[in-house]
C-alpha cells in the first residue's frame, strides 16, 4: 500500500507514521527528516534547502521532486510506504502521480490552537528523530535510544505561523486534489494518537 499522509505541521502526521513503523512494519519516508538530514550533512540539497526551511517556507518543488523520486527508486516494502510532507503541492502530487500512484490519502485535520500548542513543545531526538512533548514528557534525553532532544528552530512562534499560511496556501488544495481521485480519508488529529492508530487500521482494511 502507497500511503499520502496530510495535514498542517503538528497535526501528528510523524507520530501516527512511527507508530505504523512500530505495529505494522510499514516504511515511513519523510521530506522533512530528509532535508534535515541533508542540512546536517551539509550536501548540496541542504544547502539549498536551508533557508527555505529554516523560515519555515517550501523548497522549491524541483529540487523536492527530484529528491523523493530518487528515494522512491530506491524503496520496496511488502506493507506499505508512507510519505509523510511529500507531495505539499498540487505540482508535486502530480509528479507523484506519474512516478507511482498512491493507493490511499489520509488527511489529519487539527485546531490551529492545538497545533500551537504541540510544536511550541515538541522535542526530536538528534540521534534517531522519535518525537516527544514536554506537555507529557519531562526527561532531556530519549527513552527510546538516550540521544539528547532539541526544539526544531522552525517550531519558533514566528516560523510557525508562517508554516500555517504556507500549508492554507500551497497544500491545503492537495485535500480536493485527492478527494477527486477518490482516495481521501479523514482522521481527527486532536485525538490520542494510540485511538489515531486504531482508526487508521480500519480504514486500511477497506482499501485491502
Ligand atoms: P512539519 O510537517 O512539522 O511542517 P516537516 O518536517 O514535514 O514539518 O517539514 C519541515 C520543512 O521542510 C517545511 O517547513 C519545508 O520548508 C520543508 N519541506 C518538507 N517537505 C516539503 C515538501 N514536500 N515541499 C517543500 N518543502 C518541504
Amino acid at each position: 500500500m502507497k500511503l499520502v499522509l496530510l495535514g498542517p505541521p503538528g497535526a501528528g502526521k510523524g507520530t501516527l507514521s512511527g507508530n505504523l513503523v512500530k505495529e505494522l512494519g510499514f516504511l515511513h519516508l519523510s521530506a522533512g527528516d530528509m532535508l534535515r538530514s541533508e542540512m546536517k550533512k551539509g550536501s548540496e540539497i541542504g544547502k539549498k534547502a536551508k533557508s527555505f526551511v529554516e523560515s519555515g517556507t517550501l523548497v522549491p518543488d524541483d529540487l523536492i521532486i527530484d529528491m523523493m523520486i530518487n528515494v522512491l527508486d530506491g524503496e520496496d516494502n511488502k506493507v506499505g510506504i508512507i510519505l509523510d510532507g511529500f507531495p505539499r503541492t498540487v505540482a508535486q502530487a502530480e509528479a507523484l502521480d506519474k512516478k507511482m500512484k498512491p493507493d490511499l490519502a489520509v488527511n489529519i485535520s487539527t485546531p490551529y490552537d492545538i497545533i500551537i500548542k504541540r510544536l511550541s513543545g515538541r522535542l526530536l531526538c538528534k540521534n534517531c528523530g522519535a518525537i516527544y512533548n514536554t506537555m507529557s514528557y519531562d526527561k532531556d534525553t530519549c527513552e527510546k535510544c538516550g540521544g539528547e532532544l532539541y526544539q526544531r528552530d522552525d517550531d519558533k512562534p514566528e516560523t510557525v505561523a508562517n508554516r500555517l499560511k504556507v500549508y492554507e496556501e500551497q497544500s491545503k488544495p492537495l485535500i480536493d486534489y485527492y478527494k477527486n481521485q477518490g482516495i481521501l480519508n479523514e482522521l481527527d488529529g486532536s485525538k490520542d494518537s494510540k485511538v489515531l492508530v486504531g482508526e487508521f487500521k480500519k480504514i486500511m482494511e477497506m482499501y485491502k
